[in-house]
């Protein structure tokens, strides 16, 4: 061990995936790390998430590291406060809490000399051996194109940078858009609304996730019993993966004929014809991130919620006004409109062994080498890169995969003579040309809009199953790897 060369690291986010990230560093006896965190406090999406009714629609003894299995969930599906607060005690009991440097924005990244100089918003932080980007997927919200929001005289805010000095009670409120954070929105506030207007562009389907509470029995059992607490985690993970996600990937047609099944059925629940045939989609169930709600379509039925499917054409004063020119007067405007989800680590400027940028590797699109490394760029590793596993697979799994591959490639960097690891063109263009073949095959590119689609068109998902993705990333292929 002595003789092994100990590597200055930089983290970059403090979310799931970079607390987690400097958990396993110090496991593997790293202890030169440093997170660098743009905001003032930890959590990535779940921090920055607060819109009433938020809550992991992944069963939560699933949505937890598989390292610190937590016997206390409150739901099946618990609530975003929860998770915040448990992302927080991991970081704290594993004391990597104090390696945060927040307020610290990364803003640029340059390779010499086999090492990467970082600057942040707070200045020079330096150099470092090795970067791991842990930046999350929907951290960048997307505001819509739609004109005149100034104009606007209420309040209005997206669902990620909720406004909590605005009470929704007794209000005219209008939502727009109908992903999961939406149908999370109009489920929890509506009975608390004097109205709502769901501004839908396009239909989801939706799997009718119960949420029932987790007993007393129960969470005595997960704390008395790691044992069991184990194998739920382990029975949930691999029913998400194994079989949900498979079968969303085309590799388990039962189990999609079951899930299609059920989001017909779901959607047969709602009473009125014409509102039914507002709320079917017109692509195949799982094109788009499947949704999970057992709330919505009861919701979406009271009396004084109102699904207005015609088009927006602006902002007005006192409201949103249609193509059509009827004005629907409102208090409030949620936009819950997603994220940019191809941006990464971006805007921070990347510059690689001479000068060459990330835009200009990523010119065509988003591309690295088994979803963690990008070629020209030695010593840089990506938790959740392009072709990551995303949307209905298990975030936190997939980054503890990624995370154990990359650190087989980190402790490659240990040895003698060895400073600097990066992906061959070759074996990256292979790869991706792997990923681009299948990528039809998968039901995301059966016909619709989705955030898995880039501007250019491309899928960016991973197209096979979880189990693959597991198999791939279990032991590096060497000879896909140049060192110096
Ligand atoms: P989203 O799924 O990207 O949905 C955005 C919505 O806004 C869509 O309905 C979109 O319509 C609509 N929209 C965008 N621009 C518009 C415009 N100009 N006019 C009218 N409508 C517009 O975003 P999200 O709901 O925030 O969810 C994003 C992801 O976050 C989810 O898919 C999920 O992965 C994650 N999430 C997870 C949970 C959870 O419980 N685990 C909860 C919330 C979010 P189109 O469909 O027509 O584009």
């Amino acid at each position: 061990m002595t003789d092994k060369r100990n590597l200055k690291i930089a983290i970059i986010g403090a979310g799931a995936s970079g607390i987690m990230a400097a958990i396993k560093f110090r496991e593997a006896g790293f202890d030169d790390l440093a997170i660098f965190e743009k905001a003032s406090d930890l959590g990535g999406t779940w921090r920055d998430n607060r819109y009433p009714g938020i809550t992991c629609d992944v069963p939560s003894h699933a949505y937890q590291y598989s390292f610190a299995t937590n016997p206390n969930w409150t739901r099946m599906c618990s609530p975003g406060a929860e998770i915040l607060a448990y992302f927080r005690g991991v970081a704290r009991d594993h004391g990597v809490d104090s390696l945060i440097r927040y307020d610290s924005e990364i803003t640029e990244a340059s390779f010499d000399h086999h090492q990467w100089h970082l600057t942040s918003t707070q200045g020079d932080e330096g150099l470092f051996d090795v970067v791991v980007t842990a930046t999350g997927v929907l951290h960048h919200p997307v505001y819509p194109d739609i004109p005149g929001r100034d104009d606007f005289e209420g309040d209005c805010f997206h669902s990620a940078r909720w406004d909590d000095s605005v009470s929704l009670r007794g209000k005219r409120v209008g939502i727009i858009g109908t992903g999961s954070t939406a149908i999370q929105i109009v489920s929890e506030v509506i009975d608390d609304v004097a109205s709502l207007v769901l501004f839908q562009r396009t239909a989801q389907w939706i799997w009718p996730l119960p949420n029932r509470l987790i007993t007393d029995e129960e969470k005595e059992l997960y704390r008395s019993d790691a044992t069991a607490r184990q194998a739920e985690y382990k029975r949930l993970t691999h029913r998400m993966n194994s079989n949900f996600a498979a079968a969303i990937v085309g590799e388990n047609p039962d189990g999609y004929a079951e899930l299609e099944q059920d989001c017909i059925d779901n959607l047969n629940t709602v009473r009125d014809p014409e509102l039914r045939a507002k709320l079917t989609p017109d692509y195949k169930v799982g094109c788009k991130r499947l949704i999970m709600s057992n709330e919505f379509y009861e919701a979406i039925q009271k009396p004084n919620a109102a699904l207005e499917t015609g088009k927006i054409a602006r902002f007005v004063p006192d409201g949103i006004e249609l193509e059509d020119g009827t004005v629907q007067a409102l208090d409030v405007i949620v936009l819950a409109t997603g994220f940019n989800t191809h941006q990464f680590f971006r805007p921070m400027k990347v510059m690689g062994p001479g000068g060459r940028t990330i835009e200009e590797a990523w010119r065509q699109r988003n591309e690295g080498y088994m979803t963690v490394a990008v070629p020209g760029f030695p010593n840089w590793f990506m938790i959740g890169g392009p072709t990551s596993p995303i949307g209905n697979f298990s975030w936190l799994l997939t980054a503890e995969t990624q995370f154990a591959y990359v650190l087989k490639l980190i402790e490659r960097l240990q040895q003698p003579g060895v400073s600097e690891i990066v992906p061959t063109a070759a074996a990256t263009a292979a790869f991706n040309q792997a990923v681009r073949d299948r990528i039809p095959q998968t039901i995301w590119a059966t016909g619709c809009s989705s955030w898995y689609i880039d501007a250019s068109g491309n899928i960016a998902s991973w197209p096979w199953t979880f189990d693959k993705f597991e198999q791939d990333l279990k032991e590096p292929d060497w000879h896909a790897f140049e060192t110096a």
